[in-house]
C-alpha cells in the first residue's frame, strides 16, 4: 500500500501511481472507489465528463440500496429528498398491473428512488471527493498498457496534455464509454433486435393525485414499443419510448417533434403531457446492448455497463453497475491483501447468474408472453398460488436476481415459460 508521501512524491511528475485506477464516475466507479477507499487503499478516479453531466437511467431498484448504503452514500442521497419508488405500474390497452415492493418475496429493501441522473450522480461524486479520493473531471483514458498485473494508463487532462497513471488495479466503470472492453478488444457482439430509444424530460403540472402521479408508469403501446413515465421530486417527469427502429422512425421532425407525436400516440398518456413543455433536449440512442468477452483479468476487473447491458425494460442497469463496483472492489482489495480470490466463481459467475435472469425476463417481455403473465386477469385474490407467484415475480423487479430460494430466479426461465402457458391456455 502506498504512504500519502509516496503519493505526493509521485503526483509532481507526469506518472502518478495509485493502487487502484477507476475509470469513470458513475454510480459503479463511486461505489467501487468508496469499497476501497475504506479498505485503506489509494485511489484515483479519471472522469471523461465535467460533473453534473446527463445520463439516461432514473429509476433505481430496491436491491441497489444495500450496495449505495454498504458504499457510505445512504445518507447523503436521503437528504436530496428524491422521489420515493415503492413499486411499478404497467399498464395496457385498459388493463393494468401493479407490482408493490412492500409484496416482495425476498427479505431486502422495499423501496428506491427515481432521480435525475446527472444530479445523483454528482451527488455520488462529490461524496466520493468528500471520502479523501482523488476524483479527476474531464480526465480520459486513452491507453493503457500491462506488464504483469500492473498497469500504466495514459490520460488526457483538460488542458489536452497526457500523463501517466501506474495502478497495481484498474476498475473500468466507463459506462457506454467501455474502455477496457475497446481497448484491451474484449468487445463481444450481440445478436438481439436493433431497437432504438428516444427520450427526453417534462413539465409535468397534470400528474394524477396522489400516488399514481409520483409512481413510474410503464404503457405497452405495442407489444414491442413501451413507453417509461418516471416522475421526480423537481417537478420534472422523464418520459422515453424503447422499441423497434421501425416505429420509432415512422415520426418525422425534429428529435423534439417526434417525441411529442410519440406522447400524443399514446392514448393513456396524451392528456397529461398535452399542454407540457419539454425541460431538455430529447436524445435518441441505439445498440445499447452490450457484452464483453471476458470481465476480469491480471489487475484489471469491468464493471457496470462497461460489462454489460441488455435492455432497460427492468431498469436494471444502476443495479448492476452498484453490485458489480461493490463486488469487484472487494475481491481487487482482497487480492491485493494477499488473498487467492477467484474471479470466475465471485464474480464473472454472480454477474452472469444476475444477467441471464434478466435476460429471460426481457425476452419474454418482447415476445409478449411476459405481458401476458402480467395482464392476466383471473380470481386471482381468491387463489393463494397466484398471489404468491407474483411475489417472486415482484421480487425480480426488485432487483433480487440473485435469490436462488426463488423458483422465479433458480428456474427463471422455465418458471416464465409454464407460466405463460398456462396463462396463454386460461385466457
Ligand atoms: C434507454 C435507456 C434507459 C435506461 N433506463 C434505466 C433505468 O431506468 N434504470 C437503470 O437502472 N438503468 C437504466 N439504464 C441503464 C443505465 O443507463 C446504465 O446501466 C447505468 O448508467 C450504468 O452505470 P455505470 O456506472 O456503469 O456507467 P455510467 O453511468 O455510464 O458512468 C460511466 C462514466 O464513465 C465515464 N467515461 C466514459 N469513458 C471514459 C474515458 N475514456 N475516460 C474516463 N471516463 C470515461 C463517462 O463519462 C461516465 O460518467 C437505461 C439505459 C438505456 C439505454
Amino acid at each position: 500500500m502506498l504512504t500519502l508521501v509516496e503519493i505526493n512524491l509521485a503526483m509532481t511528475s507526469n506518472n502518478q501511481s495509485v493502487d487502484i485506477l477507476v475509470i469513470g464516475a458513475g454510480p459503479s466507479g463511486c461505489v467501487a472507489a468508496s469499497i476501497a477507499n475504506q479498505r485503506g487503499y489509494s485511489v484515483k478516479v479519471v472522469e471523461r465528463s465535467a460533473f453534473p453531466r446527463f445520463v439516461i437511467g432514473e429509476s433505481l431498484l430496491p436491491k441497489c440500496m444495500a450496495d449505495l448504503e454498504e458504499a457510505g452514500f445512504l445518507e447523503v442521497l436521503k437528504a436530496q429528498n428524491y422521489q420515493e419508488k415503492h413499486g411499478a405500474k404497467f399498464i395496457k390497452g385498459d388493463k393494468e398491473c401493479l407490482f408493490d415492493f412492500g409484496e416482495q418475496y425476498t427479505d431486502g429493501w422495499k423501496w428506491t428512488w427515481q432521480v435525475p441522473r446527472d444530479h445523483f450522480d454528482n451527488v455520488l461524486a462529490t461524496e466520493v471527493q468528500k471520502m479523501g479520493v482523488d476524483v479527476s473531471f474531464e480526465h480520459s483514458v486513452k491507453a493503457i498498457s500491462f506488464e504483469g498485473s500492473t498497469s500504466t494508463t495514459t490520460i488526457t487532462d483538460k488542458d489536452g496534455e497526457d500523463y501517466t497513471v501506474t495502478a497495481k488495479y484498474v476498475i473500468d466503470s466507463s459506462g457506454y464509454g467501455r474502455v477496457l472492453p475497446r481497448l484491451l478488444d474484449l468487445e463481444k457482439k450481440l445478436d438481439s433486435p436493433a431497437r432504438k430509444a428516444i427520450f427526453t424530460q417534462l413539465t409535468d403540472t397534470a400528474r394524477p393525485e396522489g400516488s399514481a402521479g409520483k409512481q413510474i408508469t410503464f404503457v405497452i403501446h405495442k407489444v414491442d414499443v413501451w413507453m417509461w413515465v418516471i416522475p421526480f421530486s423537481n417537478g420534472k417527469t422523464s418520459v422515453g419510448f424503447v422499441g423497434n427502429s421501425d416505429y420509432i422512425e415512422s415520426f418525422k421532425g425534429t428529435k423534439d417533434e417526434r417525441i411529442l407525436q410519440m406522447i400524443a400516440d399514446v392514448p393513456q398518456m396524451a392528456d397529461r403531457f398535452r399542454d407540457q413543455s419539454l425541460q431538455m433536449d430529447s436524445h435518441q440512442i441505439e445498440a445499447y446492448a452490450v457484452a464483453a468477452k471476458q470481465l476480469y483479468g491480471p489487475g484489471y476487473v469491468i464493471t457496470g455497463n462497461s460489462s454489460e447491458f441488455i435492455d432497460p425494460i427492468f431498469s436494471s442497469g444502476v443495479t448492476f453497475a452498484t453490485q458489480s463496483g461493490l463486488l469487484a472492489a472487494k475481491l481487487a482489495c482482497d487480492e491485493m491483501d494477499g488473498k487467492q480470490v477467484d474471479w470466475e466463481g465471485t464474480y464473472a459467475a454472480h454477474l452472469r447468474q444476475g444477467v441471464d435472469t434478466f435476460r429471460t425476463y426481457v425476452t419474454s417481455w418482447y415476445d409478449g408472453s411476459l405481458q401476458d403473465i402480467f395482464f392476466y386477469t383471473s380470481d386471482e385474490d381468491l387463489n393463494p398460488t397466484n398471489k404468491k407467484m407474483k411475489r417472486q415475480i415482484c421480487s425480480v423487479l426488485a432487483g433480487y436476481v440473485w435469490d436462488k430460494t426463488n423458483p422465479f430466479v433458480k428456474k427463471h426461465e422455465k418458471a416464465i415459460k409454464s407460466l405463460a402457458k398456462v396463462v396463454q391456455m386460461a385466457s
